[in-house]
């Protein structure tokens, strides 16, 4: 599933090749064909990321996706279709086109390719969203209802303050749960934008084992936690990957898909379970109640 980093530098796509212009949205397999009618010939104005949702703000209107497990956007265009290269592409991006234009000077687009359920389209180029868990249309004040149920995101602060109302909050989240610190990573309310990669990497790097109560954990702990999992996201936007283990050679993760093998640090074998339909990776060893 992408993780919090994947979204907001989604988010940068998009501002970067669509804002400010009208679009063209459709929905070429059909399932969003009303919300389509409903965004196209608007203008995009900004598009923000929280957590893992993708909010799209409009003129009128905000169009709200949610990749969940399976989604994912492609790009395609023209030469003059391309964000910075910092931000790089989510997914396909080719530029090999032949393009051919219509009379509005408009990019032809290719056929779509399998189940696209939205197609937004600009002057030179387009993007195709397939498979998201959510997308659609916002109705006036559910935009506010939906934030209302995220916890802080850590790429929504400022990158050099060390407390932030942010990190409070985190805090106080896990201060009211007695569920284990592994499962309330995983709650979009506590946190948002954490996933199965860098909720087992970053529990590895600060020593703390994932059955541990929410609540027990110390607050020095949590801020540390938090400051972790700061760093590691913002890392992972500008990278375009999550690579946690920052050594020579192709390996990037400390525990993350490494079961049965010795740990880096202590040389004990890394244990996965199934928490709640994830897997969760930890070392024993280093991660001790
Ligand atoms: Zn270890």
């Amino acid at each position: 599933m992408p993780e919090g980093h994947t979204l907001h530098r989604l988010a940068a796509q998009v501002n970067a090749v669509f804002s400010g212009s009208p679009w063209r949205v459709s929905s070429p397999q059909g399932r969003f064909a009303a919300g389509a009618l409903r965004l196209d010939a608007e203008v995009p104005r900004h598009a923000e990321a929280w957590g893992k949702h993708l909010f799209v703000h409009l003129d009128t209107r905000i169009w709200h996706v949610h990749l969940g497990l399976y989604g994912a956007f492609s790009f395609r265009g023209d030469s003059s279709f391309a964000a910075p290269p910092s931000i790089g592409a989510p997914r396909a991006w080719t530029a090999e086109l032949r393009p051919r234009y219509d009379d509005d000077g408009w990019l032809i687009p290719e056929p779509p390719q399998g189940a696209v359920r939205a197609r937004v389209q600009a002057r030179h180029g387009w993007a195709d969203l397939r498979g998201p868990a959510t997308c659609a249309v916002l109705e006036p004040g559910e935009h506010a209802l939906i934030l209302a149920r995220l916890g802080p995101d850590p790429l929504r602060q400022a990158p050099d303050t060390s407390a932030t109302a942010e990190r409070e909050r985190f805090l106080e989240n896990l201060a009211r749960r007695r569920m284990s610190i592994a499962a309330a990573l995983m709650e979009q309310a506590v946190i948002a934008g954490v996933g199965n990669i860098y909720r087992a990497e970053s529990l590895f790097l600060e020593s703390i084992a994932p059955e541990t109560p929410s609540n027990e954990l110390s607050a020095s702990r949590a801020a540390a936690l938090w400051d972790r999992l700061s760093q590691q996201l913002r890392t992972g936007v500008r990278e375009g990957l999550i690579r946690t283990l920052r050594t020579e050679g192709d390996r990037r993760h400390w525990v993350y898909q490494h079961q049965g093998t010795a740990c880096l640090r202590c040389g004990e074998l890394i244990a996965a379970r199934e928490l709640q339909g994830r897997r969760l990776y930890w070392c024993p060893g280093c991660q001790l109640r």
